[in-house]
C-alpha cells in the first residue's frame, strides 16, 4: 500500500537559483521529494515548466497528495489548471502548500481569501509551538522546536479559520503566526505550513519533514484505505 504523492515547484533544479542550490543541492523540488521514505510512498516530480504546468488530469488522478511551493510565478500558472486543482481537492485530493506557496492561485481560490501576511527577511530564530499534540500531523514532535533562521510570516494572516490550527510560530522580533493549518474543502483536505524559505535550511530539520510527511499520512489514509478497500471488493465481486 503506497502513497502517491506528487511534489510540485515552479522551478526544476536546473531552473533552481544558485542560492537556493547552496542550499539544497537537488533544488527545493529535490529536497520536499527526497523527505519521503520509498517503502511507504510512490513520489513524482512536476514542474510549471512541463506541459500542463506539469499537473495532467491523467497525472492528477494519480495522486492522493499534492505538494505545492511556489514563490515568484504564481501568476504563470495557468488558471485552467487552477480550477483542475481545485476540482480535484474538491473529489478528495490531498493538497499540501508550503510557505510562499500562501500567495499561489490555488491557495486562494480554495480559501476564498487573500491569504496575504506580514513579512520581513532578517533571518531571525523561530520557535513553533505544537498546540494539538493529540493530531496524527503532530506525532512525534516536541512541545515547541526551534529554527535558528527563517523569514518571519506574521498576523494577520487573511485566511479563514482553519478547521484545526495546529501549531503557532514566535519570533525573535516578538511576532506571532499561524503556522500550521489544516483546512477541509469538500472531499479533500488542504494543509498550510509555514517553514521553508528557499535560501534558509528549514527543509533540513527533522521536525519540519516530520511535520509534511505526517500530513500526507494523514492526508491520504482514507483515500488509500478507500482504493484498497475497493479493490478488496472488486476481487470479491469476481468470486461470485
Ligand atoms: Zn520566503
Amino acid at each position: 500500500m503506497a502513497i502517491k504523492i506528487t511534489v510540485w515547484n515552479e522551478d526544476n533544479v536546473q531552473e533552481s537559483s544558485p542560492d537556493v542550490l547552496k542550499v539544497y543541492p537537488q533544488g527545493l523540488l529535490g529536497a520536499v521529494a527526497d523527505m519521503f521514505p520509498g517503502e511507504h510512498f510512490q513520489v513524482r516530480k512536476a514542474w510549471l515548466s512541463q506541459e500542463e504546468a506539469g499537473l495532467t488530469d491523467e497525472i492528477l488522478s494519480d495522486t492522493d497528495v499534492l505538494i505545492w511551493w511556489g514563490h515568484c510565478k504564481h501568476g504563470q500558472v495557468p488558471d485552467e489548471i487552477v480550477t483542475r486543482v481545485q476540482g480535484h481537492v474538491l473529489r478528495g485530493m490531498g493538497l499540501i502548500v508550503l510557505h510562499s506557496g500562501h500567495e499561489s492561485k490555488i491557495f486562494q481560490r480554495l480559501m476564498g481569501t487573500q491569504c496575504s501576511l506580514r513579512w520581513h527577511e532578517m533571518n531571525e530564530r523561530e520557535r513553533i509551538f505544537v498546540i494539538e499534540p493529540s493530531h496524527p500531523i503532530m506525532w512525534g514532535l516536541p512541545m515547541h522546536f526551534e529554527l535558528e533562521a527563517e523569514e518571519m510570516y506574521g498576523e494577520r494572516f487573511d485566511i479563514p479559520t482553519p478547521d484545526a490550527l495546529l501549531a503557532l510560530g514566535w519570533y525573535q522580533s516578538g511576532e506571532v503566526f499561524r503556522s500550521a493549518c489544516l483546512f477541509n474543502r469538500g472531499y479533500g483536505k488542504v494543509f498550510y505550513f509555514q517553514p521553508g524559505h528557499e535560501t534558509l535550511p528549514s527543509y533540513h530539520n527533522p521536525y519540519v519533514k516530520q511535520v509534511i510527511v505526517n500530513a500526507a499520512f494523514f492526508i491520504a489514509r482514507n483515500r488509500v484505505l478507500d482504493r484498497e478497500l475497493h479493490s478488496d471488493f472488486a476481487e470479491a465481486l469476481e468470486k461470485f
